[in-house]
């Protein structure tokens, strides 16, 4: 057996790379860039929880691992088998119109039911006089946790999101301290007390006065799982809390760590961001909070849907592992969400059917192939003016071109949704076609054409192809 990821080092991977390509593995085991061992005859591959979007590598070279898998299999006869409680909507259009056979499981791990899942409406306590600047726990998961604790048994809350807030606000005139590099808010950490930028890392102490209006009325605004951890101690004085992301997670061995306690009973409440979601095991953990299911919802992403069913039932199947029945609550603002009653259903079958019958109306994969092009530079006008000269290119090209150009909608080219980021000034050119053939063709007219619209002019082209990153 040989193992290939990203946390080995040069030498390691090397010894591993040589022993597959001299015929000394049978098994290769690994992250995404697995896939690219060198077997010569591989036979199967095996690619779990394929709906994971960490199959998508979107820097330098883009490419999503599940698809390339296919492609590859194809080229040696191998067999794929995707697995996944919660499949993508491209997987499962793919085996319900027959390009891939369907197995399915009926049944849970020893006919275990699923966990109890309620619906919390936030929307019903924001009114209320009760109603505090802290109520991020709903008074129903309050109880839940009181018991829970009562009961000495565990719980896992989920949030996706880190540090202490969302923004760092000016009550008075509404400015949000902004990082520098990047056009987003910055998020304040109350361990370290600073304001963090989650994209490029930049760092400041949080100011006094707001940098517009100079008045000092800046505050933090929003919850991340800093915030949740501080409540509960509020709340729950004695529970023994911990929380994992990835900034408590920085060392090596912590998650470990974390786990082992959590496993041992040594905490109570584990408190994190995706990191909780993912597959592990504990049997008496009973009780699973979503802090918020809005988060995911409210991306300005085609796949928010998808995602939000997605979590929302990865982050439920963490409870009810043993014979204990789990339950979960999940708080939201937009109870009647299809995904949200889809995933409190277990009911897979129905958000499939409502989530493609919205994406074959607003033609969007899997009934489409989309393309990202995105124009970076250092430059706003510069970029903005290479975005343009790129849209007239495109233009051109589908006018001379004979077959297809009433398949293909060019949206932009506009500003990114984030402008700036990394220092470098974003624009973008989305390309949707119903034919993934007429796409491809397009793109490589238009790559072959680009080097004399960007030569010299500082301004970088990334095309890629199923973006998994709108903003
Ligand atoms: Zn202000
Ligand atoms: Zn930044």
């Amino acid at each position: 057996m040989a193992i290939l990821h990203s946390a080995l080092s040069m030498g390691e991977r090397y010894d591993q790379w040589i022993r597959i390509a001299r015929g000394e593995a049978d098994v290769v085991i690994g992250a995404r860039s697995a896939l690219f061992a060198p077997f010569s005859r591989p036979g199967l591959i095996i690619i779990d929880e394929e709906h994971d979007p960490s199959y998508k590598q979107e820097k330098k070279f883009c490419y999503q691992a599940r698809d390339a898998a296919i492609v590859r299999a194809k080229l040696t006869n191998a067999l794929v088998v995707l697995g996944s409680g919660t499949p993508s909507i491209q997987s499962y259009q793919n085996a319900v119109s027959g390009r891939y056979g369907l197995l399915t499981m009926p049944e849970r791990i020893l006919k275990r039911k699923p966990p109890d899942i309620t619906v919390i409406d936030m929307t019903s306590f924001e009114d209320s006089p009760t109603a505090r600047d802290d109520s991020i726990i709903s008074p129903p998961l309050r109880m839940e946790i009181g018991e829970s604790l009562a009961k000495r048994k565990q719980a896992i809350l989920f949030l996706n999101r880190r540090g202490f807030s969302a923004l760092y606000l000016c009550r008075f005139c509404g400015e949000s301290i902004r990082c520098p590099n990047c056009e987003v808010s910055l998020t304040y950490h109350k361990y370290g007390n600073n304001l963090l930028c989650h994209y490029c890392g930049f760092r400041i102490q949080p100011p006094n006065r707001c940098p517009l209006c100079n008045r000092e009325k800046l505050k933090p605004y929003g919850f991340g799982t800093e915030r949740v951890v501080d409540t509960l101690k509020e709340v729950f004085p004695d529970a023994r809390v911990e929380r994992m992301d990835r900034d408590t997670m920085r060392h090596k061995g912590e998650v470990q760590r974390v786990l082992r306690r959590f496993s041992q009973y040594e905490t109570d409440i584990l408190v994190g961001t995706q990191m909780v979601t993912k597959g592990h095991d504990f049997p008496k953990v009973t009780l699973v909070g979503v802090i918020s299911a809005d988060l995911s919802l409210n991306c300005p992403d085609f796949r928010a849907a998808e995602i939000t069913f997605q979590l929302l039932s990865q982050v439920a199947g963490r409870t009810g592992r043993g014979r204990l029945p789990g339950r979960v609550i999940i708080q939201t603002f937009n109870p009647c969400h299809y995904a949200i009653i889809a995933a409190r259903d277990h009911d897979y079958g129905r958000f499939f059917s409502h989530e493609t019958r919205l994406r074959r109306q607003l033609n969007y994969p899997p009934f489409s192939s989309i393309a990202n092009l995105r124009l970076l530079g250092n430059s706003r006008t510069k970029t903005e003016k290479i975005a343009q000269q790129m849209g007239e290119r495109i233009g051109k090209i589908l006018k001379r071109q004979s077959k297809g150009k009433n398949d293909i909608a060019v949206l932009g080219p506009v500003e990114a949704a984030i402008a700036k980021l990394k220092g470098k000034y974003r624009q973008q050119i989305l390309i949707k076609s119903r034919r993934p053939r007429y796409l491809n063709q397009l793109l490589k007219d238009v790559d072959r054409g680009s080097a004399q619209i960007l030569s010299s002019s500082g301004v970088r082209l990334m095309i890629d192809v199923d973006p998994y990153q709108m903003m």
